[in-house]
């Protein structure tokens, strides 16, 4: 860390802060410059209450130069971590490919969705049971009829099931049915549902808030690490911009930027981050160019009729050539799919 002293800072004010820096038990390194002088603050600097050292006479300004998640950082772990539940792989060479309808709606429909995905080549089936929609007067899902489903499914096809957990208290009846938790972008930052989550042998799939920064959802992702859950994947999902011909902006620099700082596989929502059916497979086949580890796609049997985000949804054939188009791109950057 280093705290940049005002101009003005006196020599009194100087050794306040370089005793202020001790006492938090890091060492205070003082370079006095012609111009400024600043202190470096050598030591782990995620400790309780560096940044208020910016409230002592004298101090212009404390610069972090440690990011401030441990766990989820790449320093804490150089390599990729692997993800694995059930029959989906998300960090190795192979991509993890999720697909499903937004919402479980009827036995039929899942099982129609989950077995046209998997004969395309999913390794695994979504589908929410809990929906969190905007409006209360949506379809807010089947919730425990539709976790039944969805492990009926999983039982016929073997594909792992990736569904939505909303709440804390529903943490482990959910485990209890999917292999995979979804935390939605509307509760990145619920934090008891991060610590229940962390406290689950279930792996996690944790989606950006629409207008949450990278450092935000990588310290969401610290607190279920930090709970003592290490399978935790990243999804950008879009975020919310000026931009309105698209229901998100979708950005796929978040791939390589989180790559750069952290060890959690990478997965992209095309779905979700475009808003519209014809953009998605383009948004499935440049995702898996920019090196993300896995998606998660939308499809549904029947869009025009679906309760939730048939806008955005695939039809189970179109799923089948995107899974063909994105083969492709998967082998052109020496991955599998
Ligand atoms: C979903 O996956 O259906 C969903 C609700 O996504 P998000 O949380 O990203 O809006
Ligand atoms: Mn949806």
């Amino acid at each position: 860390m280093i705290i940049v002293m005002k101009r003005s800072a006196t020599d009194d004010n100087i050794d306040h802060a370089a005793q202020q820096v001790e006492k938090l038990g890091l060492k205070a390194n003082v370079l006095r410059g012609a111009e400024r002088t600043v202190i470096a603050a050598i030591g782990d600097e995620r400790v309780e209450g560096v940044r208020s050292l910016e409230s002592a006479p004298g101090v212009d300004e404390v610069m972090s130069v440690l990011a401030p998640y441990k766990l989820a950082s790449r320093e804490a772990h150089s390599t990729t971590s692997v993800v694995e539940a059930g029959s989906l792989s998300v960090g190795g060479n192979q991509i993890g490919m999720i697909a499903g309808p937004c919402g479980v709606e009827s036995e039929e429909q899942l099982m129609t969705a989950a077995r046209a995905v998997k004969a395309a080549g999913a390794t695994a089936l979504r589908g929410g049971a809990y929906k969190p929609r905007t409006s209360p007067y949506s379809f807010q899902g089947m919730k425990t009829e539709g976790l039944k489903l969805l492990a009926a499914a999983r039982e016929e096809t073997g594909l792992a099931i990736v569904t939505e957990v909303v709440a804390p208290e529903d943490v482990d009846l959910v485990g209890e049915y999917a292999d995979v938790l979804q935390i939605g972008a509307r509760n990145m930052q619920n934090y008891r549902l991060l610590e229940a989550c962390g406290r689950s042998h279930r792996a996690v799939l944790l989606k950006r808030g629409a207008s949450a920064t990278l450092d935000e959802m990588l310290l969401a992702a610290e607190y279920i690490l930090d709970g003592g859950n290490s399978k935790v994947m990243l999804c950008e999902r879009g975020v919310r911009t000026f931009e309105s011909h698209t229901r998100f902006t979708l950005p796929l620099a978040t791939v390589p930027y989180l790559q750069e700082k952290t060890h959690l596989p990478v997965v992209i929502d095309p779905s979700h981050g475009t808003g519209h059916t014809s953009l998605v497979p383009a948004m499935c086949r440049a995702a898996i160019a920019a090196g993300a580890d896995g998606l998660i796609v939308e499809v549904h049997p029947d869009p025009e009729n679906a309760k939730s985000d048939g806008y955005q949804s695939l039809t189970c054939e179109a799923f089948e050539k995107v899974m063909a188009e994105c083969r492709r791109v998967a082998a052109a950057v020496d991955r599998t799919l």
